[in-house]
């Protein structure tokens, strides 16, 4: 079921169901894709109209982040729960060491992938890493031709947002996988160049905050949380209809 957030039809799911959809997206013959907008980007995506239809012509749209949950009960249509890239990432790992599922990383600086591989492999030994890439690419075609050449089912696309969202999109027909996914710093945080948040931090919704102390140049784009729930509230109080969905 979707439930529409300031003009993002989100999947309202949670994470076993989101990992249940996956899975089911794997068995087809077509390159399905899947985002995890947080509130950055979907404030962004108010203001970009292309962006919308990039998000909006996924799969699947989870929501990864607070913010979204947040504004999502704002407006009285309550989003089930976070579910977070980092989370669902995790969990089609656990699926894929299940199944023999080839798996293609792509995205972030050299040497993380392959870090993020191996800590990958640490904790998911059924795994088949078939072959990684850095996102700091020229020639987008060659990146293409050396996926498909390690002919991987899943395709994990780690270059920020909205590079990865127009990746997989521009490259959906010709990408010989059945699934990629939009995971943004997801391999950072596998690989422990960016640490995730404690859990007591998580658990009280303030993973932001923590980024926001480990990292202060993000401060003027995290700005987008707070512009984002202002406008949402704004969207209540008016009680109009800005969005179709
Ligand atoms: N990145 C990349 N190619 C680029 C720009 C960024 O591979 O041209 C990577 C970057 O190294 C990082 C990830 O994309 O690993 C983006 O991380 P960020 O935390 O900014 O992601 P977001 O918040 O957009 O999900």
């Amino acid at each position: 079921m979707k439930t529409g957030v300031m003009g993002i039809a989100f999947d309202n799911v949670t994470m076993e169901e989101a990992l249940a959809r996956a899975c089911e997206l794997l068995t087809l013959a077509r390159a399905a894709y899947v985002v995890t907008p947080n509130a950055e980007i979907a404030y962004e995506a108010m203001h970009d109209e292309d962006l919308r239809a990039l998000l909006n012509g996924a799969d699947m749209v989870l929501p990864d982040g607070a913010g979204v949950v947040l504004a999502s009960k704002i407006l009285k249509k309550p989003l089930r729960q976070k579910v977070a890239g980092v989370d669902f990432a995790a969990g089609l790992l656990r699926e894929l060491s299940k199944t023999g599922g080839r798996l293609y990383l792509l995205g972030s600086k050299p040497g993380v992938a392959e870090q993020a591989a191996q800590k990958m492999l640490a904790q998911n030994p059924g795994l088949v890493i078939c072959g990684m890439a850095d996102g700091y690419f020229k020639d987008e075609d060659d990146v293409v031709r050396r996926i498909n050449e390690a002919a991987p089912d899943v395709l994990f696309v780690c270059l920020g947002a909205p590079k990865q969202e127009i990746f997989m999109q521009a490259h959906q027909k010709e990408l010989h996988v059945h699934l990629m996914v939009g995971l943004g710093g997801t391999l950072d945080a596998f690989a422990g160049t960016v640490k995730r948040a404690p859990k007591w931090m998580i658990r009280l919704n303030l993973e932001w905050l923590y980024r926001l102390i480990k990292e202060p140049k993000r401060f003027r784009r995290m700005l987008r949380l707070p512009k984002y729930i202002l406008a949402v509230v704004a969207e209540r109080i008016r009680g109009k209809k800005t969005w179709e969905n």
